[in-house]
């Protein structure tokens, strides 16, 4: 079956069905390898979000998901995972070619989606609150319940994994979700949203608004039947929805920018340092809020192992996303690139040396937003490209002294999500991760973060737990029953 014959027009879905825009507005889908429109979606505004929002309170109100047994809403969430890996072959080519991902890496993280379902369907029969020492005649007891209605606002660079990653565990626990996937990449989530009905997901319960920022993101934030927000994307975006969620004091998580440090000290394993290291900083095109993106290399030896880094980039395998031997694709969109290409304009301004690439590199399609893998080298920690995150296959090395400098350049961002160092000294792994200013530190191992491991963004990169036995704190709000049943009651003397 070709993608393109089967997404022609894309809809919301809003109560178990596929419709259309209120104001039967679309906007299209864009192919980043070429730069074809590729479908028509619906653009949702404030009328359409509130037609969601008032479908997923009504679900969350009848019980048919919030109230069901507990073993019951497991079964149907492992049937979704079962039925998302029958189809990860045709979601993995709608999302390959929405995203420009080779599809090969598209398909692996469709695969991968389906493991946060059968993961957080367990988490629906698990103990659920505490009791409380009181006093003689009194017994105090707390649950986590669900907001109700959860809003997921989410990014362009894993749509699918990112939207299976937020509504999992805030289904699990009996919430209803409203996801509202990037105009840049909308296309998958449909997909999803179908085999939710098909797994057994009542009506209401699983809702999709697409559309852009400004309008149909501001308006799930705005709408009084959300109680909470989930947000991945950049700290601006975030920053603006915390401000705007205060108006109803709302429960916002955020998982937001960074700018990775991943420093290779002189002990490392090199082999081992520089493959890591590669992948970490152009994975994904560069476009993970945890990419590699500062190379922080110890001066002993220093130059080698950039001169080996900078030839093993060489044979990147850049192309055509739906060639299976393509390594790395195009970014997301056009905007995008001129951002891209802005920073490694700047870089060159500020005085970094261009070590590798900087340009287009020679792909055998036509259009597209192609950048080729580029390394700057002689960067200084002040320089901008140093400093903010690119979200490109751009990378800023640096070198460094001694451990106290490597964590001074690493620290001094306002960024802190995830740092990586490459060590074969277990001392000096555990004094780096202990002073790391990072939500989560991976030594020897960039980017391991399994479902079933927490993290936290630090600083200026999130707010609120993802992942693990933790994501369930964050889609449940506590609340405490005190019963006296023959205790003193407190009164007026
Ligand atoms: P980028 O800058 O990389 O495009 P953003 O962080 O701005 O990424 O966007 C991530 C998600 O947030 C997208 O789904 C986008 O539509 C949404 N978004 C952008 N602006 C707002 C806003 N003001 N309110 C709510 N959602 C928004």
């Amino acid at each position: 079956m070709r993608v393109a014959e089967r997404i022609e027009t894309v809809g919301h879905f809003i109560d178990g069905h596929q419709v259309p825009s209120a104001a039967d507005r679309t906007f299209p889908a864009i192919d980043p390898s070429s730069g074809a429109e590729i479908a028509k979606v619906a653009f949702g505004e404030a009328e359409d979000v509130d037609r969601a929002a008032k479908a997923a309170r009504r679900a969350y109100e009848s019980g048919v998901w919030s109230k069901v047994a507990p073993g019951q809403r497991a079964r149907i969430l492992r049937r979704l995972a079962d039925l998302i890996r029958d189809h990860a072959d045709e979601i993995g080519a709608v999302e390959s070619r929405d995203t420009g991902k080779p599809v090969a890496q598209a398909t692996g993280e469709v695969n991968l989606g389906a493991d946060f379902f059968t993961y957080f369907a367990g988490h629906a029969e698990l103990p659920n609150g505490r009791t409380h020492p009181a006093d003689d005649g009194y017994f105090v007891y707390s649950v986590r319940e669900p907001y109700g209605v959860v809003g997921a606002i989410s990014p362009w660079n894993y749509p699918f994994l990112l939207a299976c990653w937020k509504t999992a565990p805030a289904l699990a626990v009996g919430n209803s979700v409203i996801l509202k996937m990037a105009e840049q990449s909308p296309l998958s989530t449909s997909e999803l949203a179908r085999l939710t009905t098909d797994a057994g997901i009542p009506p209401g319960v699983f809702n999709v608004v697409h559309g852009d920022g400004p309008s149909t993101g501001a308006a799930l934030v705005a709408h009084p039947l959300v109680p909470k927000l989930t947000f991945t994307g950049s700290t601006i975006t975030g920053q603006a929805i915390l401000r705007s969620a205060a108006d109803n004091v709302k429960s916002v998580h955020l998982e937001l920018g960074g700018k990775t440090p991943n420093i290779i000290f002189s002990d490392a394993d090199r082999e081992q340092a520089i493959a890591g290291s590669l992948f970490t900083a152009f994975y994904n095109t560069g476009q993970i809020c945890t990419s590699g993106s500062r190379l922080l290399v110890q001066k002993k030896g220093a130059s080698d192992v950039v001169d080996a880094f900078v030839e093993r980039a060489r044979s990147i395998r850049v192309g055509d996303p739906a060639d299976p031997s393509t390594q790395l694709g195009p970014l997301i969109s056009a905007e995008q690139y001129d951002r891209v290409t802005g920073y490694i304009e700047e870089g060159r301004r500020a005085g970094a040396k261009l070590a590798l690439g900087g340009g287009r590199p020679n792909v055998p399609v036509a259009g597209g937003y192609f950048v080729e893998p580029t390394i700057f080298v002689d960067v200084e920690p002040d320089m901008r490209i140093a400093r903010e995150e690119i979200f490109g296959p751009v990378l800023s090395v640096m070198t460094f002294e001694d451990e106290a400098e490597a964590l001074r350049i690493a620290n001094d961002v306002m960024y802190g999500l995830a740092a990586t160092v490459w060590t074969t000294d277990l001392g000096r792994a555990f004094r780096m991760a202990e002073r790391l200013e990072s939500g989560i530190i991976w030594t020897n191992c960039p980017h391991y973060l399994p479902v079933n491991v927490p993290y936290e963004g630090h600083k200026m990169s999130g707010l609120g737990e993802d992942l693990g036995v933790e994501a369930l704190n964050t889609f449940t709000h506590l609340k405490t029953h005190c019963v006296n049943f023959g205790g003193a009651t407190l009164a007026w003397a």
